[in-house]
């Protein structure tokens, strides 16, 4: 396995690799869900790229990225473990150099939800996706539906500009109670983390509700508020019932339409969705 640390290195081993080539973007810090999407790139792809790296540019001023959760060590040895070919790790500095200064936004879509939330955070994951496409070049990359906005911003960039790959969405990978697998979850006190169940399980809720008919969106956005609010500990950011390509929220259930809700467990925040099958 090679480890680049520079563009150049990342350059020199891309010559070198066997195609097509699968990449999957991480910020490190790996699990079962992100090992999922490497197993899935090895599979459909000559070689595979993951990329670790936590990208100062998507979080915000008062998050978490000085305590965002870091093994380098570890994840290099479960990489290699996975005969992944290239793990592409920079240091800040190199994906930002001094006098970085062009950035990609994708409007629209980057406006509710997780970007209403979180202002300039797409702008940060569109700008370095970007620059690791361009960078790594590879014929395919591979993202986790568990961040389903993310999913959406990631293909219309890549469609409104043209770039010269696929894109594919694995599904989420999760606990065994259900809790959708997060670099995040380590920080959940005990309690919090029995809490935090109540997010999967609103989101069962809502799949029962529309197998039984409910077809008016905003009462399973009501019953599933009901049930999370019963979690003392659970504070609700959003829930949300809108369409898979523009995420416009709707009034009506209809298929491909993306449940996704992102509740605060003390400073944690856990992000989970479904599509409507
Ligand atoms: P992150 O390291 O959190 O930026 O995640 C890197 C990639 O792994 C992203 O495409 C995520 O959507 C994906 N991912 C994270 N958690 C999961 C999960 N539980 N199931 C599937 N994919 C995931």
């Amino acid at each position: 396995m090679i480890i680049a640390r520079t563009v150049a290195e990342m350059k020199a081993a891309r010559k070198a690799l066997k195609g097509p080539v699968g990449l999957v973007p991480t910020m490190g810090y790996l699990h079962e869900g992100h090992l999922t999407l490497v197993r899935r790139s090895k599979a459909e792809n000559g070689s595979t790229v993951v990329s670790i790296f936590v990208n100062p540019t998507q979080f915000g001023e008062n998050e978490d990225f000085g305590k965002y959760p870091r093994a380098p060590e570890i994840d290099l040895a479960i990489l290699d473990r996975l005969a992944t070919d290239v793990v592409f790790m920079p240091a800040p500095a190199v994906i930002y150099p001094p006098g970085f200064n062009t950035w990609v936004t994708v409007e629209k879509v980057t406006e509710r939800l997780e970007g209403a939330v979180r202002p300039g955070h797409f702008r940060g994951v569109a700008t370095v996706v970007n620059k690791l496409f361009n960078i790594v070049q590879p014929d395919k990359a591979y993202f986790g539906q568990k961040d389903a906005q993310q999913c959406v911003v990631v293909k219309k960039m890549v469609a409104d500009l043209n770039m010269p790959l696929e894109i594919v969405i694995v599904p989420t990978v999760r606990e065994p109670d259900g809790l959708a697998m997060s670099s995040r979850n380590v920080y959940l006190s005990p309690e919090e983390r029995r809490s935090a169940v109540v997010i999967s399980q609103s989101l069962k809720l809502a799949e029962g509700m529309i197998k039984q008919g409910e077809r008016n969106a905003e009462n399973i956005r009501q019953e599933m508020g009901t049930l999370i609010s019963k979690e003392p500990k659970a504070v609700i950011d959003y829930v949300s019932i809108a369409d898979g390509n523009t995420l416009d929220e709707f009034d009506e259930i209809k298929p491909g339409a993306v449940i996704s809700l992102a509740v605060r467990f003390g400073r944690i925040r856990l992000l989970d969705n479904m599509v409507v099958p």
